[in-house]
Order: structure tokens, then C-alpha cells, then sequence
């Protein structure tokens, strides 16, 4: 496995790979890598010839008063764990030569970037949508993996990967959980014990909500209502940025369910934020 820390190397060695007919399959990720993570590894690894993952906690995704600087990082258990799956090349460059000094162009997909976490997080996904342009320039994948626990981030890379015609395949994965129902993320490690259980209410409340669809309920605002509801029971819970039903594909709240529809919370317990989402076909 090669370590490979500076962009214009990556950018020389993905150049020769697609000269030798090589395809590649790009899983980016900011480390403190967990399950969820290597599910993507292990499907770029089947469906491509060469393996990269890209590990960059990258400053400018972050608002002012996130957790930038705590953000979990562990390079060592990161770099066992991606040996183990046989992964071929870790792309981990510094701040510094992502963003040299005068750097001042960024990527921005209006609309769907002010929704849902957008409305609560302004200028997250014009930094996500930044860096993974940059990636993909740079690592030139034929194919790159994101998990459906980030669905807007989905939608927004999306977005941008047609309207800039980049020639890249979006694969999108599914949400690895926990035996309770909790979404990995590297971001649980913040929890105590108790937090970690309360944490629990966010998948019983989208099931219980998905279930409600699939039965037949398609008022959107009294799914919506129950959702709530079952949140606001969780003491631990300190805010709810939003919890409600939306469509896939605009991200705009739906009152009335035709056919497909996105449950999705964002919520603090304690300071600690946690996302997550489920797809629901209504009467299915
Ligand atoms: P992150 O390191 O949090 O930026 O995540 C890197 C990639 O891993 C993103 O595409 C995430 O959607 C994906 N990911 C994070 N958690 C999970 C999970 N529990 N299941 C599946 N994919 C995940």
C-alpha cells in the first residue's frame, strides 16, 4: 500500500493509471474510519482495478464554532485498517497544499445547498463540494463511493458532477448501523453512555415513521408530527434541527407522500451533531 501526501504525485501516478487502462475507485473520507467506511473500501475493491482512499479533514467545511479541531483522527489505525482490506494507495494531503495561500475559487450547487443541513450549517456543502471537485481532479477516478447516511451530500455532488460534465460514476451505498440501529459515524465517539443509548431514538423514529408511509399515512405533516413527537420524548435529545419528509430529489418538505419520500433528522445530543436518513416508497 503507498502513502502518497501531495497532490501534483497523486495527480502524476493517477495519470499513468489511466494511461495503463487502470480503473480506479476513489472512497473519500476525513479518517477515524469505522465500518461504514470500509463498506465503501470493499466495494470500490471489487469493482475496480485500483483502490484509492482519500483521508483530509478538510477545514473548510467546518462553521467557525464546529469541531474542526476535534474532530476524531487516528492516521495509524486508519492505515492498518485500510492495509487489512488491501486497499492500494491512501491519498492524505496537508491543509497546506490543498489550500495554498491565495486559494480562492470553491464549487457552489445553489438550491439543494441551503437546504436541510444547509439551512443549519451555511457554507458546508460549497466546502464539500469544493474538496471533492479537487479530489477528483487530482486522484481522476472512473468511479467514487459516498454513503446514503450523507443523502444531501449525494444530491450535491451529484449536481455538480453533470453540470460540470465530469466523467466520474457516483456509487451510492447504504448506511452501515450499529446492532441498535445507530448510524456509524466517526462522530459517535463523542457520546457517553448515556448519550449513546438515547442516540437510539433516531432510527426507532424513522422506522416507526417509514412505517407509518409504507401503511398507507401520506400527510407528510402528520409524519412529520409524530417524528417530532417521538424525538422531543428523548431528554438527552438538546436540539432538532429538522426532522420531517422530503422529496429525494429537491430536498423540499413534502406535505402530501406520492411515491418516494426521504425521512431525514438532524439533531444535537449534547453538542454532539448526528445525521441520518431512511427512503420510503409510499404503500411499500
Ligand atoms: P466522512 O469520513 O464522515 O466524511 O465519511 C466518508 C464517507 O463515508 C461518506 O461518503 C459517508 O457518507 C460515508 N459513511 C459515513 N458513515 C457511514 C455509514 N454508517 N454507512 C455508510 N457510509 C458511511
Amino acid at each position: 500500500m503507498e502513502v502518497i501526501r501531495i497532490p501534483r504525485v497523486m495527480q502524476g501516478t493517477s495519470k499513468g493509471l489511466i494511461i495503463k487502462g487502470k480503473s480506479t475507485g476513489l472512497v473519500p473520507t476525513m479518517g477515524a474510519l469505522h465500518e461504514g467506511h470500509l463498506s465503501l473500501v470493499r466495494r470500490a475493491k471489487e469493482e475496480n482495478d485500483i483502490t484509492v482512499v482519500s483521508i483530509f479533514v478538510n477545514p473548510i467545511q467546518f462553521g467557525p464554532t464546529e469541531d474542526f479541531e476535534s474532530y476524531p483522527r487516528d492516521i495509524e489505525g486508519d492505515t492498518e485498517k485500510l492495509g487489512k482490506e488491501g486497499v492500494d494507495i491512501i491519498f492524505m494531503p496537508d491543509i497546506h497544499s490543498m489550500y495554498p495561500e491565495k486559494f480562492s475559487t470553491s464549487v457552489e450547487v445553489q438550491k439543494i445547498s441551503e437546504r436541510l443541513c444547509g439551512a443549519f450549517r451555511p457554507g458546508h456543502f460549497r466546502g464539500v463540494a469544493t474538496v471533492v471537485t479537487k479530489l477528483f481532479h487530482v486522484v481522476k477516478p472512473t468511479r467514487s463511493y459516498f454513503g446514503a447516511k450523507d443523502f444531501q451530500q449525494i444530491v450535491v455532488i451529484k449536481q455538480f458532477v453533470k453540470d460540470l460534465d465530469m466523467d466520474i460514476d457516483i456509487i451510492v451505498c447504504p448506511t452501515i448501523r450499529e446492532k441498535d440501529g445507530l448510524a456509524m459515524s466517526s462522530r459517535n465517539t463523542y457520546l457517553n453512555k448515556e448519550q449513546r443509548q438515547a442516540a437510539t431514538v433516531i432510527y426507532r423514529c424513522l422506522k416507526e415513521a417509514s412505517d407509518l408511509v409504507k401503511s398507507g399515512i401520506i400527510d407528510g405533516n402528520h409524519v412529520k408530527g409524530v417524528m417530532q413527537d417521538t424525538l422531543l420524548k428523548e431528554p438527552e435529545v438538546s436540539v432538532i434541527d429538522y426532522a420531517g419528509v422530503y422529496d429525494p430529489l429537491t430536498l423540499d418538505e413534502l406535505s402530501e407522500i406520492k411515491g418516494d419520500a426521504l425521512l431525514a433528522i438532524a439533531l444535537k445530543i449534547g453538542n454532539t451533531r448526528l445525521i441520518d436518513n431512511m427512503l420510503v416508497t409510499k404503500g411499500r
